[in-house]
């Protein structure tokens, strides 16, 4: 029996791993469960899952879920804050995190959970992102299984050879491809872009998705946050690492060995898949999600993204090649200007001129710590604040 601890547990892909353990309850017991607000969903995923910890985001909202629990006579522990996501992340009785908390906010704990050589299914790409090099450090000197979750680096572990070591070249790899899907902008009138609303830009074409990422896919700062998850996690420079527009999402990444091979996954788009996929691993067990009908799809189309109309795929490159603290000014602008477009305070094209800003502005330095990484972190906050406040509609 694997005990589970799921940080975001309220989100899409918390969610899309509780429908998974629940088709399993002779392998998998859920140990803790993490939301941030949504204190109602919380409740109702403890009485049906059982965990011994819950972990809200505030006092106010601890006292809410203890109160709720205590009326369904359920004896889950109600902690808040990161120190205790850092502990329901690390505690002895946990074999497996999944590490679902969107954006920086997730760093901490995933850290945590690497630290302690838990199995470690990582779909929070930010933390990676911010400081690659400290977490992958982290999982080498502790021991920790980490294992991907984002769609198209699961497709790209599932694709490379078993026990592979980070190292491209050994294993005869040419290129890492990474596919995109273009999100809901792939096609539109690049000067009327300006015009999207926050709705518009979440209506994925392919994926249901939390808002931050179905934003970052439209803009496609999310396949940027990818080419540089890629790089952490498989060792593969920049050059390496390809990105290829495929709008049916059918084909999930692809590897290109030396000796002219293509190994694709394939799959439908459904998150449970990677996510068995990682939970169960070496094993495989069922999903939920059907299997693929090929005779059912129309043809699958390839071409490579454009920069002008994807100025954040661009920008990320730019972060990856800089290295140091540059990918964590880049994710923190992000996020900053993700928010005041979903706030309504920037038009969709201005997500890029606030990153752009903020990367030429504020110096990158070296990622030698946490403590580093999250002051660069906080520069680039207000960084973007300031320019959205002096650029906002
Ligand atoms: P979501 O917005 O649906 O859920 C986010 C979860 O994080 C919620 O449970 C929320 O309570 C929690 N949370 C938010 N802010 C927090 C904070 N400050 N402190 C603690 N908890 C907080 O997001 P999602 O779509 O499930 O994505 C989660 C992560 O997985 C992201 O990093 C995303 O990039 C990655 N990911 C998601 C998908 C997908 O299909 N949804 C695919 C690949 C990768
Ligand atoms: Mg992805």
């Amino acid at each position: 029996m694997q005990r589970i601890t799921i940080l975001g547990a309220t989100g899409s892909i918390g969610v899309s791993t509780l429908d998974v353990l629940a088709r399993h309850p002779e392998r998998y017991s859920v140990y803790a469960l993490s939301a941030h607000s949504r204190v109602d969903e919380l409740a109702a995923q403890c009485e049906r899952f059982r965990p011994a910890r819950a972990v809200v985001g505030s006092a106010a909202a601890a006292a809410r879920l203890s109160a709720l629990l205590q009326a369904k006579g359920l004896r889950t522990e109600v902690e808040y804050g990161e120190q205790a996501l850092c502990a329901v992340a690390s505690a002895a009785e946990v074999d497996a995190v999944m590490a679902a908390i969107v954006g920086a906010a997730g760093l901490a704990p995933t850290l945590a959970a690497a630290r302690a050589g838990k199995k470690v299914l990582l779909a929070n790409k930010e933390a990676l992102v911010m400081s690659g090099q400290l977490f992958m450090d982290a999982v080498r000197d502790s021991g920790a299984v980490l294992l991907p979750i984002d769609s198209e680096h699961n497709a790209i572990f599932q694709c490379l050879p078993h026990g592979y070591g980070r190292a491209p070249e050994a294993a005869g790899v040419a290129k890492v491809l990474l596919t995109a899907s273009g999100g809901p902008f792939l096609t539109r009138a690049v000067d009327t872009l300006d015009a999207v609303t926050p709705e518009q830009a979440c209506k994925h074409p392919n994926w249901v998705m939390g808002r931050k990422i179905s934003v970052d896919s439209a803009t496609m700062m999310n396949k940027g946050l990818e080419v540089i998850e890629a790089h952490w996690l498989f060792g593969a420079p920049a050059d390496l690492i390809e990105v290829v527009i495929h709008p049916q999402s059918v084909i999930h990444s692809m590897v290109s060995y030396v000796d002219g091979s293509v190994l694709a996954q394939l799959g439908n788009p459904d998150m449970r898949t990677p996510i068995a996929h990682a939970l169960a691993w070496p094993e495989r067990i069922a999903s939920g999600v059907a299997q693929l009908d090929l005779t059912q799809m129309g043809g699958l189309q390839f071409e490579r993204p454009d920069f002008v109309r994807f100025p954040c795929l661009a920008l990320a490159f730019d972060a990856l090649r800089a290295g140091g603290t540059a990918p964590a000014l880049l994710n923190a602008a992000n996020e900053v200007a993700v928010q005041a477009f979903l706030d309504q305070r920037i038009g969709f094209r201005q997500i890029d001129r606030v990153i752009a800003q903020v990367m030429d502005s504020v110096p990158h330095g070296a990622a030698s710590s946490i403590a580093a990484v999250m002051a660069q972190d906080a520069t680039a906050r207000a960084a973007a604040e300031t320019y959205i406040g002096s650029h906002a509609k």
